[in-house]
């Protein structure tokens, strides 16, 4: 039976399930049924002694790298498109449980499954073909019952959407940039910067929709001039705004803690907790899916009170932007967190808010 950190895989003993090929359970026998639910980021486990997925013959080396500051046998692993269990094969001396920068470690070459072989694209059809092929599809949703067709023409109402990308408030000598990632000294990332950048795609992908009459923002850059929050709610009463969502990044002293959210008002309407859940059931990009919390959000609270407590308002914690993973796949995939967030909204608005 050999010892690893967990935090070298990501922090999970899923994380470990998914690197190594042990299943949780058999993770969990060989930890003496070890309570995952209390596991922390940085915790020695056993790996049960049964097979592994570990490559036998990795002799296709493709390069030797040196450890930089701050990285893990896990982050190199997701760097280079290969698993932990791979590269420690590639390093037989290397002790995974003492990694230092500096040292120097093989990367193999990426696994040896075979590739998919790229679909062929499709041959530009005559357009009478085209025409044929709609005629064909709305005939198809008229007589299946298409739950997620949603032209437009099907909406019953058409709820007029506000985004709110969270801080960026400027007000007085007050500058609120929300979390940070910093390097050194220097500041790389901010929460503001990246919810805006989320929020932008995320109004396009709500404009395509159709069952949405419009969507705003509350701000399209750093802004404020009015008190703290004020402003927010004043641009969701401007355009009468009948459902609101504001977007947040995560951050925690620990690097480890990843993984989306959704926040709700502690005393959410029932419409906020369909919106929620819609919400977090269809946004899954990240790693980890946090759930739905219910917590004191004063921007929330402050619209479902000028709304009379009868519209829906939830915060969308997207990642943890002090972890890596998070941070650098909500900055790239951005687009596809909008289309999934999107998704939640579509499907909230058609099963509950015409209803
Ligand atoms: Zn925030």
């Amino acid at each position: 039976m050999s010892q690893i950190n967990i935090s070298e895989y990501g922090g999970t003993i899923y994380g470990v399930s998914r690197e190594t090929g042990h299943s949780v359970q058999d993770i969990i026998n060989a930890n003496n049924g070890i309570d995952i639910r209390r596991i922390s980021g940085d915790t020695m486990i056993n790996l049960p002694s049964n097979i592994t997925n570990v490559p036998s013959e990795i002799t296709n080396i493709t390069n030797s790298i040196t450890i930089q500051p701050g990285e893990t046998l896990y982050g190199l692993s997701r760097k280079h498109g290969v698993t932990v269990s791979e590269i420690r094969a590639a390093n037989s001396t290397l002790n995974p449980n003492n990694i230092s920068s500096g040292t120097k470690i093989n990367i193999p070459k990426k696994g040896s499954k075979p590739k998919p072989k790229p679909k062929p694209k499709p041959k530009p059809k005559p357009k009478s073909a085209i025409k044929q092929q709609k005629l064909k599809k709305q005939n198809n949703a008229k007589s299946s019952k298409n739950l997620d067709d949603y032209s437009s023409n099907k909406c019953k109402c058409k709820p007029v959407v506000i985004i709110d990308p969270g801080h960026g408030e400027i007000f007085n000598k007050y500058r609120d940039p929300g979390a940070i990632y910093k390097v050194g000294k220097k500041v790389i990332d901010t929460e503001k910067d990246i919810a805006l950048l989320v929020s932008k795609s995320l109004k396009a992908e709500l404009d395509n929709l159709g069952c949405i009459k419009s969507t705003h923002l509350t701000r399209t850059s750093d802004k404020g001039k009015e008190k703290r929050f004020v402003w927010r709610i004043n641009k969701a009463k401007a355009v009468n705004a009948e459902i609101f969502i504001s977007i947040h990044l995560n951050a925690n002293d620990n690097k480890l803690a990843h993984g989306s959210s959704v926040l709700k008002h502690k005393s959410p309407n029932k419409k906020s907790n369909y919106l929620a859940s819609s919400i977090s059931n269809s946004y899954d990009h990240m790693k980890k899916n946090r759930g739905i919390k219910k917590q004191s959000v004063s921007v929330l609270r402050r619209f479902q009170q000028f709304k009379k407590n009868t519209a829906p308002a939830c915060l969308i914690e997207l990642g943890f932007i002090t972890n890596s993973h998070d941070r650098e796949k909500i900055k790239k995939d951005y687009n596809i967190i909008a289309k999934e967030i999107a998704e939640g909204v579509k499907k909230y608005v058609k099963n509950y808010h015409c209803k």
